[in-house]
C-alpha cells in the first residue's frame, strides 16, 4: 500500500500535474493518419521536459513470462481493453483509442486515462460507453474516504456500468500507486459494499473503470501485453490517481479545467 507522508503530497501534485498535461497533449495530438508511436515520442519527451519520467517503461507484471514494457504509454486502439504497446499502427477516423499515461516525479507516480474517438464523435453507443466509464470514475471518486472500502468503490463502479448494459472485465482495475507502479490493494470493476480492505488517510490509489461494447471475456496477444476482447468488441477506459484526505479524495491528475 502506498501512503505517503504529508511532506510528499506536493510532488504527488506535481506529478499528476505533469501527468494530466501530457494527457491533454495527447487528446489534441490525437488525428486520423498519426502514428500512435509518435503519441508515445511526444508523451516521453513532455516527461524529460518537465524533469519526470515514464513509470511504464521498463515496468514488467510478472517478472519470469512477461518482457519488460517498451514504451513510455500505453495506446489502446478499438478491441484493444489495456496495455496496447505504442508502434507502427496508423490511427483512423472512428477508431476508439485510450491514452493511459504513468508519470514518475521525484519518486512518485501518478497514473491516469482517458478515451477519445480519432476525428469524430463517435456512434451513440460509443459516446455512451466512454461516458459510462467517466461517470463511474465520478461516482468513485465522491465516494472515495478513509474507511469505505475496496468494495464498495468496486460496487458503486458495477452499477454505472451495468446501468449502461455494458461488458465488464473482472480481472482488471484499479490500484494503489504513488510509491509503486502497481501497489496494493487491487480495486476492480466488479464487488460487493463492505468487502475488502478500507482505505486511510495519506493513501495514493488509481481508480480506472472500464468497460465494452460486448462479452467480458479478454485475451492476451502474443506480445504479452496487449489485452483484447475475445469478440473484438469495442472498450473504453477512464483512469485517475486519488489523494486520500480525512474528507475525501483529492484528484492530482485533473487536467486544469478541472476535467
Ligand atoms: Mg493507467
Ligand atoms: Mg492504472
Amino acid at each position: 500500500m502506498s501512503i505517503l507522508k504529508p511532506e510528499q503530497y506536493d510532488d504527488l501534485r506535481r506529478s499528476g500535474q505533469i501527468n494530466a498535461q501530457i494527457l491533454a497533449a495527447l487528446r489534441d495530438a490525437v488525428r486520423p493518419g498519426i502514428k500512435t508511436r509518435e503519441l508515445d515520442t511526444l508523451a516521453c519527451e513532455m516527461q524529460r521536459e518537465m524533469g519526470a519520467e515514464s513509470s511504464f517503461l521498463g515496468y514488467t507484471f510478472d517478472l519470469n513470462k512477461q518482457p519488460a514494457y517498451p514504451a513510455t504509454i500505453n495506446v489502446s486502439v478499438n478491441e484493444e481493453l489495456v496495455h496496447g504497446i505504442p508502434g507502427k499502427r496508423v490511427l483512423k477516423r472512428g477508431d476508439v483509442v485510450t491514452l493511459d499515461c504513468g508519470t514518475r516525479y521525484k519518486g512518485i507516480i501518478t497514473d491516469a486515462a482517458l478515451t477519445v474517438v480519432v476525428g469524430e464523435s463517435g456512434s451513440p453507443r460509443v459516446q455512451q460507453l466512454i461516458q459510462a466509464t467517466e461517470e463511474a470514475l465520478e461516482v468513485a471518486i465522491a465516494l472515495l474516504k478513509p474507511g469505505r472500502r475496496v468494495g464498495d468503490i468496486a460496487f458503486a463502479i458495477q452499477a454505472v456500468l451495468q446501468k449502461y448494459r455494458l461488458g465488464i472485465p473482472p480481472n482488471f482495475g484499479g490500484h494503489g500507486v504513488g510509491l509503486r507502479p502497481h501497489d496494493d490493494p487491487h480495486i476492480p470493476n466488479i464487488g460487493k459494499p463492505g468487502e475488502g480492505d478500507a482505505f486511510q488517510v495519506g493513501q495514493v490509489v488509481a481508480i480506472e473503470p472500464m468497460a465494452m461494447l460486448g462479452r467480458p471475456e479478454t485475451r492476451l496477444l502474443r506480445d504479452h501485453w496487449t489485452v483484447v476482447t475475445t469478440d473484438r468488441s469495442i472498450c473504453a477506459h477512464t483512469e485517475h490517481t486519488m489523494l486520500i484526505h480525512a474528507d475525501g479524495a483529492e484528484v492530482v491528475t485533473r487536467f486544469p479545467n478541472g476535467e
